[in-house]
């Protein structure tokens, strides 16, 4: 099969949908892998790492959409990119197309074959194609934190690990899912003293195995966050109820409570955020002040990391990228129910139910 990977153009994405590594495997199986020149360059991947993998570089966007049999991108493609793809084709990349009408209709007229890593599922119930991206904004939320936290940036001044003879910060993760269990080990790590609070006993059964020596766990109460937030440095939130928006966990009247200076990393913000007084920001200008407390609501947090997220996406996607190439997206899907989950148009008709239901279109 030819395997193309067009470089992406959405603003601000610095991701690319094949490693050189992920290049290689397809390679070492037979495929051809076309890669638009400079679609690595922003994870720090130039041509030249493509072409030692056994790829070939083309000049343009169209080569690589008129030519390959599947399309491996990271974004949902853009209407110039949508109007490149074809029936027979396929396409594995993030769609969102829920909330996205355009999109849809778009894929929908072009008859391309789309399968969405967001709604691939595993054997456990999980997203194993989102829970890279959740483990990395995860892990850079405390990291952000702490950048906010010092005294230039607005914040109070707090050094997480505190020194000898000082007290560290004091962090509260609302959320022990993927964000907040990785979110948690970070801040723990930098030294500071961590609480994860959650609505799901079974889960803080969990990470009270896993991790009671390093965090606490607290049942996430409207009085429990009341008593964390105001004496919190850093609240992180890392709450999703899956398919609905956010709940608003903590109001603009509570930031009164809180220490001046103090921080929210709402990484819930691509979700409408947890916190009332939320609202996304970008990496050009990330954090903002809203009654003496500082907010921090990047919606896309693992562009940040650009090279870290694109590996880390690519050591999830490469599974099924080889064998949608191996087998064929027919056969593929129907020897995986997790892939098959994914599927969500082909041949101009939908077949995600959750979609259709979202969009009010037959599915
Ligand atoms: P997850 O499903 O693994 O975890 C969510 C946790 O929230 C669960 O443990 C659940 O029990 C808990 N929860 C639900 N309602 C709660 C409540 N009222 N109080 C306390 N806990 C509650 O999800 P995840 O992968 O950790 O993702 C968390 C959020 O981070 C999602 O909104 C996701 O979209 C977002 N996210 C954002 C970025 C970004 O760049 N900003 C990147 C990745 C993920």
């Amino acid at each position: 099969m030819l395997i193309g990977c067009p470089k992406e153009i959405k603003p601000q994405e610095f991701r690319v949908g094949l490693t050189p590594a992920a290049a290689a495997e397809a390679v070492s199986h037979g495929h051809k892998v076309l890669v638009e020149t400079g679609a690595g360059i922003g994870s720090g991947f130039p041509d030249a790492d493509y072409t030692a993998a056994g790829a070939e570089i083309a000049g343009d966007a169209e080569t690589v959409f008129d030519k390959a049999e599947m399309v491996v991108k990271v974004k949902e493609p853009q209407a110039v990119e949508r109007a490149m793809l074809r029936e027979g084709q396929l396409l594995f990349t993030y769609l969102h197309l829920a909330p996205d009408p355009d999109q849809t209709r778009d894929l929908l007229g072009s008859g391309v074959t789309s399968i969405a890593y967001e709604t691939v599922t595993d054997r456990m119930g999980g997203l194993p194609l989102l829970a890279p991206m959740s483990e990395v904004a995860g892990r850079l939320a405390p990291q952000v934190g702490a950048w906010t936290l010092q005294k230039a940036n607005g914040g109070r001044g707090v050094l997480m690990g505190g020194v000898p003879g000082v007290g560290p910060a004091r962090v509260a993760v609302i959320g022990g899912g993927v964000v907040g269990t990785h979110a948690a080990r970070i801040a723990a790590g930098m030294g500071a003293e961590v609480t994860v609070l959650d609505r799901s006993l079974p889960r803080m059964r969990q990470l009270d195995d896993m991790f009671g020596q390093v965090f606490r766990t607290q049942f996430a109460s409207g009085a429990n966050i009341a008593e964390q937030i105001a004496q919190a440095d850093m609240v992180i939130g890392a709450v999703l109820i899956p398919g609905a928006a956010a709940p608003k966990l903590v109001s603009r009247a509570q930031l009164s409570t809180m220490k001046p200076g103090a921080v929210l990393v709402d990484v819930a913000i691509d979700q409408g955020g947890c916190f009332e007084t939320s609202k996304p920001t970008t990496h050009q200008d990330p954090i903002y002040e809203v009654d003496g407390i500082m907010h921090y609501c990047v919606a896309n947090m693992p562009g940040a990391v650009a090279r870290t997220s694109t590996i880390a996406l690519g050591n999830a996607t490469m599974p099924f990228m080889l064998a949608l190439a191996d087998k064929g997206w027919k056969q593929a899907i129907q020897d995986d129910p997790h892939l098959r989950a994914g599927l969500s148009t082909h041949q101009g008709k939908l077949t995600s139910l959750p979609v259709g239901e979202a969009l009010s279109l037959e599915a």
